[in-house]
């Protein structure tokens, strides 16, 4: 039989999809993909079985729920200040991973450059790598991640049409300062590029960090496509709504995308989203204060165990430094982790092209029910 496509020549399976299986295999309790181990909201449920019963069960638009995209737009406004006109500049995606392959592929030509910042979230690169675009990575440098500007602007070259930024960020769950969002849409104004803001955990901030959307800089709103998800907000991964918000020329060419994609997303989860998002305002405390607590414990739990490392501001994740436990690499400590000590974690180095820090790292994912944590501490005592 003649070969597959050569554009996935060098994939693997995803690293969140191999830890998962290992711990499934071992029996390991697993702190490595980032979902929660517990469901998400009673009543957000209830309102998606409620809309199933009521009808909403045939395709929806191709551009998403109408509902749902004025419920994208309301919150944008009421919390962010920004316009996004529901009609020609939102589309609703399955999850965040189908936005972010829809915004790359309606963008970059092949030959393209495309800035990326690594650790990276692993679908830019694969993302890129489709359309026949070339990811360039600038490392962000540990401990605080932080990345040089004088190196982004080396990195940037007339073949750059893209940049792409994760705030808050997965995996070290750094929340980006106003300095240094300020310094990188600086660059991509100078450099006329597009950014694609994937800004899903645009709620998982703690410690009164404030989440400022790239599009709110200024000069940023007509080049930034920002991404977002409800999987990440209501704590249900498995529902698979994304986001898109973007000027209306780039909608037209991602929706020109996404209808061959996937054409729409899944009908009732759509308007169950719209209603979850209506209520953010009542929803949310509970949520970042349930998020926290979790993050507090595991912390303690850690730093009690030996490992030294800052409490991360944002997200669910902890990037913590294994040097003081060990001389191996973050793949080998990973996978004696899961077969001696029963713990799954996420190798950090598959978020990475160019620089070695990721195997100085494991990444931990604490959305997880207090017992899950405190089991995951007790089999890595004696580390
Ligand atoms: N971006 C980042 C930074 C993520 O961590 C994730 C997944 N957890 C996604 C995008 C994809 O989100 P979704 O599950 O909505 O596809
Ligand atoms: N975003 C999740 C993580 O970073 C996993 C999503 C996935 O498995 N594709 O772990």
């Amino acid at each position: 039989m003649k070969d597959t496509a050569l554009r996935i020549a060098d994939f693997k399976d995803s690293i969140f999809g191999v830890i998962s299986r290992l711990a499934r295999e071992h029996g390991a309790v697993n702190l490595g993909q980032g979902f929660p181990d517990f469901d998400g909201p009673e009543w957000l449920k209830d309102i998606a079985y409620r809309k199933m019963q009521e009808g909403h069960n045939q395709y929806a638009p191709f551009p998403g729920s109408i509902s749902l995209r004025t419920e994208v737009s309301n919150y944008y406004k009421s919390l962010y200040a920004l316009s996004y006109d529901p009609e020609t500049q939102i589309t609703i995606t399955v999850g965040a991973t189908e936005a972010i392959y829809v915004v790359i592929n309606a963008l970059v030509n092949p030959g393209d450059e495309v800035v990326v910042l690594e650790p990276f979230y692993d679908s830019y690169v694969a993302s890129i790598k489709m359309a026949g675009g070339i990811p360039v990575p600038v490392t962000m440098h540990a401990p605080d991640f932080t990345v040089d500007k004088g190196e982004l602007a080396r990195a940037i070259t007339p073949r750059t049409k893209l940049l792409i930024l994760n705030n808050p960020h997965n995996p070290t769950g750094k929340v980006w300062s106003r300095q240094e969002l300020l310094d990188v849409c600086e660059l991509a104004i100078k450099n006329d590029l597009y950014l694609l803001s994937d800004e899903v955990y645009e709620f998982l901030l703690f410690d009164g960090a404030k989440h400022l959307p790239t599009a709110t800089f200024e000069g940023m709103l007509e080049r930034t496509i920002t991404v977002s998800s409800a999987g990440k907000t209501f704590g249900l991964t498995g529902w698979k709504i994304g986001w898109i918000c973007a000027n209306e020329r780039v909608t037209r060419a991602c929706r020109l995308i996404h209808q061959y994609v996937t054409f729409s997303v899944s009908t009732p989860i759509q308007e169950a989203v719209a209603e979850g998002l209506k209520r953010l305002p009542s929803y949310l405390p509970g949520f970042v204060e349930l998020y926290k607590s979790k993050r507090d414990f595991f912390h303690r739990e850690l730093t009690g165990l030996g490992f030294d490392f800052k409490i991360p501001p944002g997200t669910y994740f902890m990037m913590v430094p294994i040097g003081s436990k060990t001389k191996l690499s973050d793949v080998d400590f990973a996978l004696k982790l899961i077969q001696d000590n029963k713990v799954a974690t996420v190798p950090p180095s598959a978020f990475y092209l160019k620089s070695r820090d990721g195997e100085r790292y494991l990444r931990f994912c604490f959305a997880k029910k207090e017992e899950t944590l405190r089991q995951a501490a007790t089999n890595l005592k004696g580390l």
